[in-house]
């Protein structure tokens, strides 16, 4: 058989990988991030990122971690995207490995912007990002036929760590049928009032993902008039679901599934009945 790794690129020195490792499950991880593992200096990886995935480096590669620990503030954006420069002007192969999709709400634009700045050569290795493959796990798809034809990604922090006030709430509220919100169980009861004031549905399905594509993903479900008391009860990293593709879980918990959940073969047609 031919070797998978065959023909991938090969990782020159002085170069950065900005590499999504996905949103928990190590089998989520692409092709090109376990080859750029294989071949990395140094890896800088942030949390939330399987210890797993890292496993796949040489035993000689430099681990550094990048993310918040022990109640320490995390390192500054500038002093990570300074130490990558550095790095990799010395000559190292630098692998800044990141959680879900680098350029979905990581930063991984403003660090190859940096990079870009400095003159320091970088590739960019996407990732299955939480807000899609996360919400896989637990039997969500972001688009479905009958329910939904676009879908909307909102981080509920901004960079002060609050509220985005620069997005037009009564747009978002009427106009995106499927909200996905990364970052947002903090602000979740904000956020739910935001949209209700917009004119969104308070019956709107709501599921809250934490931990997703891990052992220890939990999902609740609520509505979108109780989503601020629900969120009290859910523990981050979480991603939320806003929206009628929530409902499509009763009928696609794959995972409920193999615990022995029955499925509903008409999740659609039965929210129907009951709204009547
Ligand atoms: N670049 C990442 C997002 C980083 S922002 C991506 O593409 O997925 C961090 C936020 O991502 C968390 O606050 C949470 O909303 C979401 N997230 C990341 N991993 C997650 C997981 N395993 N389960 C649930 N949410 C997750």
């Amino acid at each position: 058989m031919r070797d998978l790794f065959d023909g991938l690129p090969e990782f020159e020195p002085g170069w950065v990988w900005l590499v999504g490792a996905g949103p928990g499950d190590p089998g989520l991880v692409t092709l090109h991030g376990i080859n750029a593992l294989r071949q990395a200096d140094v890896v800088v990886y942030d949390a939330l990122v399987d210890g797993r995935i890292l496993d796949h480096a040489p035993e000689s590669a430099e681990r550094i971690y990048a993310g918040k620990r022990g109640g320490r503030p995390s390192p500054t954006q500038r002093s990570i995207s300074l130490r990558l420069i550095e790095m990799a002007k010395a000559g190292k192969r630098v692998l800044r490995l990141k959680g879900g999709d680098p350029f979905v709400f990581g930063r991984g634009g403003e660090e190859a912007l940096e990079l870009t700045r400095a003159g320091v050569p970088f590739r960019i290795v996407p990732g299955v990002t939480a807000g899609i493959g996360g919400l896989a796990y637990a039997g969500i798809p972001a688009t479905h036929r009958d329910t939904n034809s676009s879908v909307t990604f909102i981080t509920g922090h901004s960079v002060t760590g609050e509220v985005p006030d620069n997005l037009n709430w009564p747009a978002l509220a009427t106009g995106a049928p499927v909200i996905v919100l990364y970052m947002a169980v903090k602000h979740m009861a904000r956020i739910a009032q935001k949209l209700i004031d917009g004119g969104r549905d308070p019956h709107d399905p709501v599921a809250f993902v934490s931990n997703a594509a891990t052992d220890d993903m939990t999902v609740v479900e609520s509505t979108l008039a109780e989503a601020g008391a629900a969120a009290e009860h859910v523990k981050a990293p979480a991603v939320i679901a806003i929206g009628p593709v929530v409902r499509l879980r009763s009928a696609l918990d794959w995972i409920g599934r193999m615990e022995g959940r029955q499925l509903d073969p008409d999740p659609l047609d039965q929210a129907q009945d009951e709204a009547v």
